[in-house]
Order: structure tokens, then C-alpha cells, then sequence
């Protein structure tokens, strides 16, 4: 069957990236709620129906680690996407104070099955197109984020599931979008900055996937991104940090040898001795966790009201700031 925008009622914003706003809906005539993220583009008919028919494929990606897809359509420039709504929210809101272990483990777990989903049954890697090809890579200006392997890109629901969304299915889709300044916190790995990822078929390998993969999972440990704009006097310094810098840790403190090691063989600089999909799959960290009882309904209900607490706390303040101005 096909969608269209009159069969929806708009509700609450949900979030904005880079490329464009994801709203929660209501599809009236199965009363499920879904998200729709309204990507602008300034394309003709053509493009669009390409970015339409190339977005058909998501049907068949059926996997419990997937967002579900329900379909997309076009109204003048903008590409509306329609998917499952996960009532948790993306997993960057949610690890403040950094992501226990046992979670962490969930999580991780979710994310390579997630993966090796996309690479094994449709042939997807997550991309960025770099234009810094034959340019310094100093000089680059990157589409990054649209399809990155990021906590932002990682939804939950009050199930305790854990799954992926955003990656890049659509060549036309990421060709068309506006290339934007590189934003300030970059997933991509060492090779990629340097703009030498590439086979001879001119595509992104697996390993760099695994890279974002292994940043994804520190930034969740720490509660934080790696390497903090505080750090890096600007984008680049940040950058290079990636590229020359030694790989960061999970800390000691609160992570076990083997959380540290998996995340370790994910962050190797040389893209070649990274850890598989399926080596990660075998690793101790997450054959262990299998064994483990953790609670995800609960640490769910707990970081989403604590999140929902600071949300209320940045309103009451802003408030109060512009009480004071008037
Ligand atoms: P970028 O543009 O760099 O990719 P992003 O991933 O945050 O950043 P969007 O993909 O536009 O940007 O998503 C915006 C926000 O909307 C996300 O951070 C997430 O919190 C929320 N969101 C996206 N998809 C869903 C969904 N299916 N269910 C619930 N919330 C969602
Ligand atoms: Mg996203």
C-alpha cells in the first residue's frame, strides 16, 4: 500500500539533524504512530522518484535490530520517510552519566547483529561521501552524519529494544543532499578522514563501519563524545586527534578487560586489524552478556526520566532568563 500525507495527524517534534526534522505522526487509517523525517532537496521529478524507488529496498530489511520502514513519499522539494516511532528516543539523550556496562553490552550486541544485517542481507554499509579525494584532507568539506554508525542513529523503545535507523540506502538521496561544513563531532574513522577508504569501486569498507561502531560505543560508556570540543581548539585539531592520536579507551574504573578489549579491536588505527562483525559476535564481552540478566526495561524507564528532568530544568531556565530580559 502507499502513504501519503493526508492520512496523518502531525504531533510533537521529535528531534533535527543536519539534513532535516523528524516529527512523531499518527498514520490514521492503522492508527500507528509513526516518525516522519521531512529531508529538504532541491531536485527535480526525476531525482525524487530515483530517491523513492532506491528507499523501496528498507521494505525487505525485516530484522529485529532494524527500524521498521513504512514508506516515503514526496510533496514539492521535501522527501517525507516514514518509520517505526520508538518511544525512548535516540541513545545520545540517554547516556548521560555514561551507560553501565551490562547495557552497554545490550547495546553492543544490538548494534553488530544490526550491522552485519545490513552488510550480509543488503549489501549496505553506513557511508559518508568525503570530497577530499585528491584535496589536504585539512581542507575537506565532508556530507558527514547523514548516515553515520552514531548514538543518534541508535533508537530504544520501553521494550528495551535497541535498534538502527539512518543508514544510507539511497546514492541519490546522499548525493543530493547539501554538503555542509564537517560538523564537530565526527564518527568517521581515521582512513575515512583521510579520504583513503576507498576500494577501486569507489565504496566504503565494512571496517571503517566497525571504527564508528567502536567511537559509538566509548562515547556511550563516558556519557560523552571522546574527543570534547573543550579539548580542541578547533575541528581540525579534533581531527587530527583521530587520525594521529592514540585510539581513546573505555576507563578502567568502571569496564571490564573485556568490554575494554571489544571496544579496543573496534578501534584499531589500521583499518585491516580491526575485529569482524562475526569476530565481534564471538568476542567474551558479548558471549558473556548473553549469560547476564540485565534489565533494560529498567535502566530505559530510569535514564529517560532523568533525561526528561533535565529537559524540564533547561526550560525552567530559559524561562527565567527571559523573564529577566523583559
Ligand atoms: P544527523 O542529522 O547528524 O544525522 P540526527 O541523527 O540527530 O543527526 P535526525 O536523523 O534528523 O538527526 O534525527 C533527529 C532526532 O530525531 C534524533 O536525534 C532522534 O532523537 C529523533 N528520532 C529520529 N528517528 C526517530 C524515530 N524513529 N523514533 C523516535 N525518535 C526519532
Ligand atoms: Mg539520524
Amino acid at each position: 500500500f502507499s502513504i501519503n500525507m493526508t492520512q496523518f495527524q502531525l504531533e510533537e517534534e521529535l528531534g533535527k539533524g543536519n539534513y532535516g526534522t523528524v516529527r512523531k505522526v499518527l498514520h490514521k487509517p492503522t492508527n500507528v504512530y509513526m516518525a516522519m523525517k521531512e529531508i529538504r532537496l532541491e531536485l527535480d521529478q526525476a531525482k525524487l522518484n530515483a530517491i523513492i524507488m532506491e528507499l523501496d529496498i528498507l521494505h525487505r530489511a525485516a530484522s529485529p535490530e532494524i527500524i521498521d520502514f513504512y514508506g516515503a513519499f514526496f510533496i514539492e522539494s521535501c522527501v517525507y520517510y516514514c518509520m517505526e516511532y520508538m518511544d525512548a528516543g535516540s541513545l545520545d539523550k540517554l547516556e548521560v552519566g555514561g551507560i553501565p556496562e551490562g547495557v552497554l553490552g545490550r547495546i553492543a550486541g544490538s548494534m553488530v547483529r544490526g550491522l552485519k544485517f545490513l552488510k550480509d542481507e543488503m549489501q549496505i554499509i553506513h557511508r559518508v561521501w568525503t570530497c577530499a579525494h585528491n584535496a589536504d584532507w585539512l581542507d575537506l568539506t565532508v556530507l558527514d552524519g547523514f548516515a553515520d554508525v552514531k548514538p543518534t542513529n541508535v533508537l530504544v523503545n520501553k521494550k528495551g529494544e535497541v535498534k538502527l535507523c539512518d543508514f544510507g540506502v539511497s546514492g541519490q538521496l546522499e548525493r543530493s543532499l547539501a554538503k555542509t561544513n564537517i560538523g564537530c563531532q565526527s564518527y568517521m574513522a581515521p582512513e575515512r578522514i583521510k579520504g583513503e577508504s576507498q576500494n577501486n569501486l569507489g565504496q566504503y569498507t565494512v571496517s571503517s563501519d566497525v571504527w564508528s561502531l567502536g567511537l559509538a560505543m566509548i562515547e556511550m560508556g563516558l556519557g560523552h563524545y571522546p574527543y570534547p570540543p573543550e579539548t580542541y581548539a578547533n575541528v581540525f585539531a579534533q581531527l587530527t586527534a583521530i587520525v594521529h592520536g592514540d585510539s581513546p579507551e573505555l576507563p578502567e574504573e568502571k569496564f571490564s578487560e573485556d568490554a575494554r578489549d571489544f571496544v579496543r579491536r573496534c578501534l584499531m588505527k589500521v583499518p585491516e586489524m580491526r575485529a569482524t562483525y562475526a569476530q565481534l559476535l564471538d568476542h567474551p564481552f558479548l558471549a558473556h552478556d548473553r549469560m547476564r540478566n540485565v534489565d533494560m526495561v529498567g535502566w530505559v524507564t530510569r535514564a529517560m526520566s532523568e533525561r526528561d528532568k533535565k529537559a524540564r530544568e533547561r526550560h525552567q531556565q530559559q524561562q527565567l532568563l527571559l523573564q529577566q530580559q523583559h
